[in-house]
């Protein structure tokens, strides 16, 4: 497959939709990057890397971060985390609450808010140093040693952050929260705040995509079969409510954030990594999202 090609042709068509959509406003800090940057990296499974425009360049990964919270707290946990999370699409934004009170405190999946905000609750019951074994984990993956939390990213939120702290209120009403509040809301923004460029989460999202092979990554380990799990969730629920929109046009599990970073896997063949800042209505990158559709069409394979 001539992957240099195919994203090179990517990039000429989607030039047609440069300047479409608006970043995330409501974090302050996430505005300060160049609206118009575009990088994508794909990474096969040989370890070869196919990249373009700014691939090196960190970014916020917000809630591509989820798919770690997940990892881990699935390792820890195992099918006992089930009890406290679902496993539905949520068919409604990332950050809605209504559901979350139909359902008396159980989130629909852990890729939306409230089903992160129990995940980091199920973190911070585990882990010591939750802050470092995060980062930790998160590093071995990417085999990267630097990758950090973005303080001011993460204050940010936690200034504006007014619809999560109802989440996580409401959550806590429920008993499904058993942590303080306020603990849980800073670990979840720092989580939400990590920087990573496109090449960095290839790789982090590599593992993902082959479950033949043993995940284990310091104190998180994950059966084949979980692996697997994982990538079922990803592609019924890693869109907010534009999940069904992206299994059509991508055929791919993955997972996009409002930094307007995109991961997804194509199983036992490559994971790969998109950034575009400019967000559609549902806070999916617009060229991100487009980029996808065209890599599959291209190279025809998806997973359907
Ligand atoms: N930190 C963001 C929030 O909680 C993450 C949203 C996202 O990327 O979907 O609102």
């Amino acid at each position: 497959m001539n992957y240099n090609q195919i994203l090179v042709e990517i990039y000429q068509e989607i030039s047609l939709y440069a300047g479409v959509g608006e970043p995330a406003t409501y974090i302050p800090e996430l505005c300060k990057v160049d609206p118009d940057s575009y990088g994508i990296c794909l990474r096969t499974m040989r370890g070869t890397e196919y990249f373009m425009g700014d691939s090196d360049v960190r970014f916020s990964i917000q809630s591509i971060s989820k798919v770690f919270s997940m990892a881990m707290g699935f390792s820890f946990e195992g099918e006992k985390l089930w009890r406290r999370i679902g496993v539905e699409p949520s068919g409604s934004a990332f950050n809605s609450i209504i559901q979350l009170e139909i359902e008396k405190g159980i989130p629909r999946n852990p890729l939306i808010n409230a089903g992160a905000l129990v995940m980091t609750d199920v973190l911070l019951s585990h882990l010591e140093n939750p802050e470092e074994e995060y980062l930790e984990f998160v590093r071995r993956l990417s085999g990267t040693t630097d990758i950090q939390y973005n303080e001011r990213i993460a204050a940010s939120e936690r200034e504006h952050g007014y619809l999560n702290a109802a989440i996580a209120n409401m959550l806590k009403y429920y008993g499904n929260i058993k942590n303080d509040i306020e603990r849980v809301l800073m670990f979840y923004f720092r989580q939400c705040s990590i920087m990573m460029s496109c090449r960095e989460l290839s790789r982090a999202f590599v593992p993902f995509a082959d479950h033949s092979h043993a995940f284990r990554f310091g104190n998180v380990s994950l059966t084949s079969s979980q692996v697997k799990r994982m990538n079922a969730i990803m592609q019924t629920c890693g869109f907010y409510d534009e999940a069904g929109e992206f299994s059509f046009l991508v055929g791919l599990p993955g997972k996009s954030g409002v930094g307007g970073g995109i991961a997804a896997i194509c199983p036992r063949k490559y994971a790969v990594a998109v950034w575009s800042p400019r967000l559609n209505k549902k806070g999916n990158s617009v060229m991100g999202m487009k980029a996808l559709e065209l890599l599959t069409t291209k190279t025809e394979v998806s997973i359907f």
